[in-house]
């Protein structure tokens, strides 16, 4: 039985097939990101591409309470019973590696129904709720990761110039054959530059439907991690991959649209901020003490979530503000997409569906209960006359907010909220007394693909 609402059509598939066939592939991956922010797959022989939609492939229930490392976080309702599987659609199957294809899974029971825990259903009815509101959502996302040696070390070790030209061409076989790859999968990179941090570097997505952009930031970790390793590198999505480094954000850009246009644009509010695009952003940025957890609660993120660091640590907003949580995006003919905000606090290991579908799922719930924009932050929030709240960003902290939160619970259900605690929980018990940078050095390529 197909995943409600997907094709099944065996003409369609067999069609697939072939052209798979064609381009070289033998085995389809399809892959599930679990709580922890992991990304783990089973794969098929291509033959087999319609079994992957019609029946799925098995996986335990635990897949959801499995640990950035080899840990399993059992919960009273997620034990070592029962059978799920992963069911992908053959129309978002994409070639990521010689012989290699792969499609977005999504967590069903036997007979098909999404279950509570696949989150990439939780980001399909947040989507959906947008536009039972009469709303279009579009995200955008940017990559930041670091390429680091085969054994997981630094890549390099002379001089880095953040942004630098040099910086980059010294990597440009790997970038071109980053760009082809990314191109070939069907990605829309806007961008690619070395960033600020050693070694660190930054892909730029173009901005889909909040489900096809969260499709398209595993496709283009996957296509990274590939390209890397044909020419000597992996890359790090951990949030500070070494202790004292630059760290990596996964911001989300998100834009909301009625019938009359942008709600970020076009109005009197603050750089053109409608009155429903200012109680989306009021909606975002009251929800953060509960959700931070959610954005950016692994045992590396509070290394990260600092001022100073351009991590939007301070919940406010500001226009084009990078301390700021929400740093806001006018519309100009300088920002080609249009207006956004842009939720810069997220980071890495974060499940780019949750993390998704708590941004948007928070931004409907401002606009719901009618909230009023803050007062905008237009300057670094640590020298700012108005102090915004602070954020409980150390990860005990977070994770007891996200337990506690009935808004976490309304917003992303009991059972989510369930899982996302239970393995937050264990890397508090197992990594929360090592010194940081163990922690990094053990969890530097846990949410590599
Ligand atoms: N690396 C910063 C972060 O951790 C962001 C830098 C930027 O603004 O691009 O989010
Ligand atoms: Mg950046």
């Amino acid at each position: 039985m197909p995943v409600r609402g997907e094709r099944a059509d065996g003409k369609y598939v067999a069609h697939q097939i072939d052209e798979l066939r064609a381009k070289g592939v033998e085995l389809v991956a399809g892959s599930l990101t679990d709580p922890a922010g992991v990304t783990r797959a089973k794969y098929v022989p291509l033959r087999r591409l319609g079994d992957f939609q019609r029946s799925g492939m098995g996986v335990s229930p635990s897949w959801s309470v499995f640990c950035v490392d080899s840990g399993i976080a059992f919960t009273p309702t997620i034990g070592v019973a029962g059978d799920l599987r992963i069911r992908i659609d053959p129309a978002t199957v994409r070639v990521v590696d010689d012989g290699i294809a792969w499609a977005p899974g999504n967590l069903t029971d036997q007979g098909g129904e999404p279950v509570p825990l696949c989150l990439r259903s939780l980001l399909v009815r947040a989507e959906r709720a947008a536009a039972d509101r009469g709303l279009t959502a579009l995200m955008g996302a940017e990559l930041e990761c670091t390429m680091v040696a085969p054994d997981g070390g630094p890549a390099s070790t002379g001089p880095w110039s953040p942004y630098g030209i040099r910086t980059s061409l010294d990597r440009s076989a790997f970038l071109v054959d980053l760009a082809t790859t990314a191109e070939r999968a069907g990605l829309s990179v806007e961008q690619i530059h070395t960033e600020y941090g050693h070694d660190q570097l930054e892909v730029s997505l173009a901005p889909g439907t909040p489900v096809a952009t969260a499709d398209a930031v595993i496709l283009t970790r996957i296509v990274l991690g590939r390209a890397a390793a044909r020419h000597g590198l992996r890359i790090s999505f951990a949030p500070v991959p070494f202790e004292g480094a630059a760290g990596n954000g996964a911001h989300l850009h998100l834009s909301l649209a009625d019938k009359k246009g942008p709600l970020f644009a076009g109005g009197d509010g603050p750089h053109g901020i409608r009155p429903a695009g200012g109680s989306a952003i009021a909606g975002v940025i009251d929800s953060l003490p509960d959700l931070i957890g959610v954005y950016a609660g692994s045992a590396l993120s509070a290394l990260r979530l600092k001022p100073g660091n351009w991590a939007g640590a301070a919940a406010c907003w500001g226009l084009e503000n990078r301390e700021a949580a929400v740093r806001f995006i006018a519309a100009t003919p300088g920002s080609p997409h249009g207006a956004n905000a842009e939720l810069k606090l997220i980071d890495p290991s974060a499940n780019p569906y949750l993390a998704a579908a708590a941004f948007l799922s928070s931004a409907l719930r401002g606009i719901d209960h009618g909230f009023e924009l803050p007062a905008e932050i237009p300057e670094n929030p640590s020298q700012s006359a108005t102090v915004p709240p602070a954020l409980p960003t150390e990860q005990p902290a977070a994770i007891d907010a996200l337990e506690k939160s009935a808004l976490a619970a309304e917003l992303l259900t009991p059972e989510v909220v369930e899982g996302v605690v239970a393995v937050r929980r264990y890397e508090i018990t197992t990594f929360g007394d090592q010194p940081p940078a163990e922690t990094a050095r053990a969890l530097r390529l846990a949410w590599s693909c």
